[in-house]
């Protein structure tokens, strides 16, 4: 493939003459001067007195100017040719991980800076572990626009990401006495080199006040909104490069802030104190990242946080579309907006506010604009995920947005009537409208109604929203379903964070895979390949000894690299069942105790991942794991065959530890309530089997990777809806089987709790008397499957075909596949490829 198709302007001016060009310069030199530069410039120093923060500043700082260069030069040239349709992904979650380690992947000089900065006499490795990274996001959701974003840029795509500037991202977690404690994320503290903001392009946020209808100069009655305060957000970008290509997008954060002196009248009167207030008030705004999971808050701040950012973004793409001479009514043509889940859904309503109260178009051209505008994600099926705001909250902050609202609905339920004459209860359902006792905002029905495509992020999460919460649109608007199976960027998880494996793959069959993620195809016959699986079990081996030495060094736990990683890392949640996982580790150790000789393939249980601040049964589930560690780690009799660690704060800097080091991938959720799962694709692309349910992409995986390798347990989705409807007995189960009555006793008992017999009462009571998520149902089966593994991974010759074959078939899972599939059925976009004079 081309290698020059980096701007270097070195190369293109002087020819012969070897000068640097401190600010795009490739080569190892060029990079020595433009670090010691900005040392000296930026940081005030000299490399003999330069700390390990200032070094890594220094570098981002060097690298930035190179993203720079084909940041501004994309667009340019996108924003002025009017037969380019931007992609703009609308997020509330960016969970973006460490830049300066991807950047230099992208951009293709990993081993030319690492030299660069070894040459100037510092840790190279320590460079990057300094960076703090922006934790802008809860999980899955937030780590998905992110690797959308890196694939957007690889496939040049033109496109913007819009989000919102957190000032404390999800917290760091820390394990106290076996509980989670929360810990603010400073992670602006020592400064955050990759940002540039652009103050001259702020924008205005209106909030609360009232309506009222005024008469312009020729006469035409329209409608304001006259607001008691206004809020300014500030955009701050970050350049998000693709993978050896020279376009190069961004991602626009805001921030929010108070205009100067807006409230004039309390000025006036000498209310200085109310002044301040609506000034810190205003900072609030992007101050903090709610931090629940799949979990829906009702707090009048995370509105406005939805509000603000949909309403900065899309005056910020009115203006651009604005400025290129573009007119309102073709602003569709000119962007392409998907909604990540319902956060940014107000959007819907917000087009429309513009496009009627400030473009003065009539309500027709305005919603037809508005439909063509948006697509929808929807990211759940969990009823308690599902946003609806109460009127009344709705009113006070967004009095001209509810009045769009109302007009939306009142049309579009005149179309329902039209369509379903006979059906009242279908009004009901679709209206936009909840009226339950208390009247709600459901703003999954404001995407639905607002936008032409609808997607969910795998096949059976697509066919159960069709079939349950979404059935309704499904009558009403067939043609707008589609399905995109959530993927992964193969830069971050592989090239990046498992070079081995990497170096492994491109040995073999070339460097290209990373782009054509299919290729990996091309590795099946190495699967029964005796040298190539030496070699790619010691890769599996090298990661798992860096994992040891970090978790001996972080918690003081030694762990043995040659047993199974048997590894489970995501949010603590019960649909995810974290406590399936802790009954089968205390099934084995109960089978330990009764017969201590008894054979044990050595396994090593890793769990990692944070629980939500307020979700007492996840808080309450990491203490039980950790008390379960407690005792497993220093009994005598259990003599280090089985080990169980929970790692303390779950992020993408030590995700990219993780998944290369893993052989056993739990996916254990009940099935029918995981949407998609991406955990399950890093870990399967890593080389790692599965153990799991038929849920969300764990269906998709094994159809790619084979049947005979993946380790399939537990009740279908129908069979759960199944066995709750004919009165689930948890009970029964309990009593019947004498391994798991033998567990729950044991958890009980006061020997994990200090004597203390009702501190996990609140977890068995509710796997006993209700069981929502069916643990007791498919613990035998699950105990049973974890056999067959143990079986399995005896025969090592047997297990590492296994690997290699569900790497070499993970190709589907590159989250390119899934931006090719937006491009081509939902937002009909083509690559813009930035030419280089
Ligand atoms: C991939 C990823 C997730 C999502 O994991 P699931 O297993 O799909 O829930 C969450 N957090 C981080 C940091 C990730 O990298």
């Amino acid at each position: 493939m081309s290698e020059n198709f980096l701007i270097n302007n070195q190369g293109l001016e002087s020819g012969k003459m070897k000068m640097c060009n401190i600010r795009t310069g490739l080569d190892k030199a060029c990079l020595k001067e433009a670090i010691i530069d900005h040392l000296f410039y930026k940081q005030g120093c000299e490399p003999e007195g330069a700390s390990i923060n200032d070094v890594y500043l220094a570098v981002s700082y060097a690298l930035r100017d190179r993203l720079l260069h084909h940041g501004l030069k994309t667009f340019d040239a996108v924003l002025e040719d009017e037969d380019i349709r931007l992609v703009s992904y609308l997020s509330a979650e960016f969970l973006m991980g460490p830049q300066l380690g991807a950047n230099l992947i992208d951009l293709n000089i990993f081993d030319e800076m690492r030299q660069a900065v070894t040459e100037l006499g510092f840790d190279f490795k320590l460079v990057l572990e300094q960076e703090e990274e922006p934790g802008l996001g809860n999980g899955g959701l937030g780590r998905l626009a992110s690797c959308y974003m890196d694939s957007l840029a690889s496939l040049e795509i033109p496109a913007i990401g819009y989000g919102i500037r957190y000032e404390f991202g999800i917290f760091d977690q820390e394990i106290k006495d076996g509980w989670q404690v929360e810990i603010t994320d400073k992670w602006l503290r020592y400064g955050n080199p990759w940002e540039i903001a652009r103050p001259e392009s702020s924008v205005n946020v209106y909030f609360g006040g009232y309506t009222e209808q005024y008469s312009n100069e020729i006469g035409k009655v329209l409608r304001r909104w006259v607001p008691s305060y206004v809020v300014k957000g500030i955009p701050y970008d970050t350049s998000e490069m693709g993978y050896k290509v020279a376009s190069c997008n961004f991602l626009r954060l805001w921030k929010s802030e108070a205009i100067e002196s807006f409230d004039f009248s309390s000025f006036n009167h000498g209310d200085y104190y109310k002044a301040v207030m609506d000034k810190i008030e205003s900072e609030n705004i992007s101050k903090i990242l709610y931090p629940n999971d799949e979990l829906y808050v009702g707090k009048q701040l995370r509105l406005k946080q939805q509000y603000f950012f949909s309403s900065c973004s899309l005056q910020d793409m009115m203006r651009m579309h604005l400025e290129n001479q573009g007119k309102p009514q073709d602003f569709h043509k000119k962007w392409a907006i998907q909604l990540n889940d319902t956060h940014p859904a107000i959007s819907v309503a917000e087009l429309m506010r513009i496009l009627l109260d400030e473009c003065k178009l009539d309500w027709k051209t305005a919603w037809e604009t508005t439909q063509q505008t948006f697509s929808y994600t929807n990211h759940t099926l969990l009823p308690e995920a599902l946003e609806k705001w109460p009127l009344d909250l709705f009113k006070a902050l967004l009095p001209r947005l509810l009045e769009i609202i109302y007009e939306i609905n009142y049309r579009f339920l005149e179309e329902v009537k039209r369509r379903f004459p006979e059906d009242n209860n279908i009004l009901s359902r679709l209206s936009l409208i909840e009226e339950t006792g208390s009247s709600y905002v459901r703003m999954a029905n404001l995407a639905c109604v607002g936008s032409y495509a609808i997607n969910g992020v795998a096949s059976l999460h697509t066919e159960l929203l069709k079939k349950n919460i979404l059935n309704d649109w499904v009558s009403m608007y067939p043609d707008k379903f589609y399905n995109i199976t959530n993927g992964i960027t193969p830069r971050r998880f592989v090239v990046l964070s498992n070079p081995g494996l990497s170096k492994l793959i491109t040995k073999n069959i070339g460097d290209t895979w990373p782009q054509y993620l299919n290729e990996l195809k091309k590795l099946e016959p190495f699967a029964y390949d005796a040298n190539f699986k030496e070699q790619f079990r010691q890769v599996k081996i090298e990661n798992k000894r860096i994992l040891s030495s970090v978790i001996k060094d972080r918690i003081g736990i030694v762990v043995n690299p040659s047993s199974m990683f048997d590894v489970q890392v995501k949010r603590i949640h019960e649909y995810k069942r974290q406590h399936l996982n802790v009954l089968h580790i205390l099934t084995l150790y109960l089978r330990i105790k009764s017969n201590p000789d008894i054979e044990i393939q050595p396994r090593t249980f890793i769990f990692w991942g944070k629980a939500a601040p307020g979700y007492f049964m996840a808080k309450l589930l990491i203490k039980l794991i950790n008390s379960v560690g407690n005792l497993v780690n220093n009994d005598f009799d259990v003599r280090d065959r089985i080990k169980v660690v929970f790692f303390p704060d779950f992020n993408v800097k030590n995700a990219q530890l993780i998944y290369p080091a893993a052989d056993l991938s739990e996916q254990i959720s009940t099935s029918g309530k995981e949407a998609s799962g991406t955990g399950n694709m890093k870990f399967a692309l890593n080389g790692a089997l599965t153990i799991g349910t038929l849920d969300g992409a764990n269906i998709e995986i094994r159809e790619e990777v084979g049947y005979e390798n993946f380790f399939l347990f537990g009740l279908t989705a129908s069979q759960v809806i199944e066995v709750k409807q004919n009165n689930y007995d948890p009970r029964f189960i309990y009593e019947n089987n004498m391994e798991l009555n033998a567990v729950i006793k044991f958890i009980n008992s006061g020997i994990l709790s200090n004597g203390d017999r009702n501190l996990f009462k609140p977890i068995t009571d509710n796997l006993l008397y209700g069981d929502p998520y069916l643990l007791l149902a498919d613990y035998p089966l699950y105990i049973s499957c974890q056999d067959i593994v143990a079986e399995t991974w005896k025969d090592k010759d047997k297990w590492n075909t296994m690997a290699v074959l569900n790497v070499a078939r993970m190709g589907k899972f590159s989250s390119d596949r899934s931006i090719n599939d937006y491009c081509e059925n939902i937002w009909k976009v083509k690559p813009f490829k930035l030419k280089i004079e």
